[in-house]
């Protein structure tokens, strides 16, 4: 029964297009092959937390004692890092129903993720216990899954959403499902041409920088040169060659997290620029 929407086959396509929304992809070894068997259509994304902050990747691809892993198909480590565990079909739904689901088939239809987080109590408020780097990256995980099946941001559902009270699930605890969704459709729409947010905070001169992984030119090298020469510490090797990858990202990263009141989101927008002191560099001096 297929329909609108939807993926055939296992999604050997996680890792690519998770590294093309910018996300940090760590590719668990032999991920591709691993699985219990093969998907149905899939459908949509299954969110849950794992138990613990300190859950690691290998413990959702190897399992435990009385359920053999993969556990899920993505783990999100709370610095962001989302790690591609399996291909193939992982237990992390069990007993459940759902609207687009047939009963108890989540296993089939859904790709699931779970983030390295206690999940903190049932009635949580949303985002308790959630670094920003880890919501970041849950959002951008959805949202490129969900582009990448042709669905709306409404096939995002938690784990409680489906196994419910009746199975005594509230994962992922301290997220809020709906606004989780809506941030997950603010995201599938930002990308692909759409414009690009303006700051709103008057930050003087620096209101236009906005440097991102992918982007390129003079202002990134003037970027790294300044991180370079000035946080030696920790961006003493990187290379000036105005491609902003993963090594300025990283950097970047480093810069917000020793830095009071930044966004540790590897993105430079005004707030860092100012903080970094960037030298700003006419992006067109032909331009006149
Ligand atoms: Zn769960």
């Amino acid at each position: 029964m297929p329909q609108p929407g939807g993926w055939r086959g296992d999604p050997v396509w996680l890792a690519e297009v998770l590294r093309a929304e910018g996300l940090d992809v760590v590719e668990f070894p032999g991920w591709r092959n691993r699985g219990h068997g093969d998907f149905k259509d899939i459908r949509g994304v299954m969110v849950h937390h794992t138990g613990s902050d300190t859950a690691s990747a290998e413990s959702i691809a190897r399992g435990r004692p009385d359920l053999a892993g993969p556990l899920s198909q993505l783990h999100i480590a709370r610095d962001g890092t989302v790690t591609v565990v399996a291909a193939g079909v992982a237990w992390h739904a069990g007993v459940g129903m759902y609207p687009w689901l047939p009963a108890n088939m989540g296993n089939w239809h859904t790709i699931g993720i779970e983030c390295a987080n206690s999940g903190t109590s049932p009635t949580a408020p949303h985002r308790r216990n959630w670094p920003d780097a880890q919501y970041a990256a849950l959002i951008g995980c959805c949202a490129a899954i969900c582009r990448r099946l042709g669905v709306p941001a409404t096939r995002t559902i938690g784990h409680k959403e489906y196994a419910g009270r009746a199975q005594g699930k509230w994962d992922p605890g301290g997220i809020d499902m709906d606004r989780l969704r809506r941030d997950v459709a603010a995201r599938i729409g930002s990308v692909g041409g759409g414009p690009r947010p303006r700051p709103t905070v008057p930050v003087g001169e620096y209101a236009e920088v906005l440097l991102y992984r992918g982007s390129r030119g003079p202002q990134v090298a003037e970027l790294q040169r300044r991180l370079k020469h000035a946080y030696a510490a920790y961006a003493g090797d990187l290379r000036i060659d105005g491609v902003y990858g993963p090594d300025t990202e990283a950097a970047v990263r480093e810069f917000q997290r020793r830095t009071a009141g930044l966004k540790v989101d590897g993105v430079v927008g005004p707030a860092t620029a100012a903080a970094l002191r960037l030298r700003l560099v006419d992006p067109d001096p032909d331009a006149g």
